[in-house]
């Protein structure tokens, strides 16, 4: 194993990796909080840090078909959420580009 290299965030609020703890997302890049992942509540980012994308796939959303990346985190392989690749449906189009971090799969510090 190599060293990975690690972003950090300045904060002051973060969400961080529930599993090893790695900077995942900045409050400040929150698009909205009001989404679905596979695990319940979710949140939609505009940017995130530390992550690394799985393969696209199409997939059938409560939303309509998309084509996503599922995101990990790159410190220790976590599924954190997805990545809006492409959305079909015009009223979905704003998603792409930006990415799902389930509620479950982090936690979150200074605050
Ligand atoms: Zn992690």
């Amino acid at each position: 194993m190599g060293l990975i290299f690690q972003e950090y965030l300045q904060g002051p609020r973060i969400f961080k990796c529930s599993n090893c703890k790695a900077h995942s997302a900045d409050h400040d890049q929150i698009f909205s909080k009001n989404f679905h992942g596979r695990y319940g509540r979710a949140y939609l980012f505009n940017s995130v840090v530390n992550v690394c994308l799985g393969p696209k796939e199409d997939r059938a959303l409560m939303t309509g078909l998309h084509t996503v990346n599922d995101i990990y985190c790159k410190c220790c392989h976590q599924i954190l959420g997805w990545r809006y690749e492409k959305a079909y449906e015009e009223k979905e189009k704003y998603k792409e580009g930006k990415y799902i971090i389930e509620k479950t799969r982090t936690m979150k510090e200074g605050w």
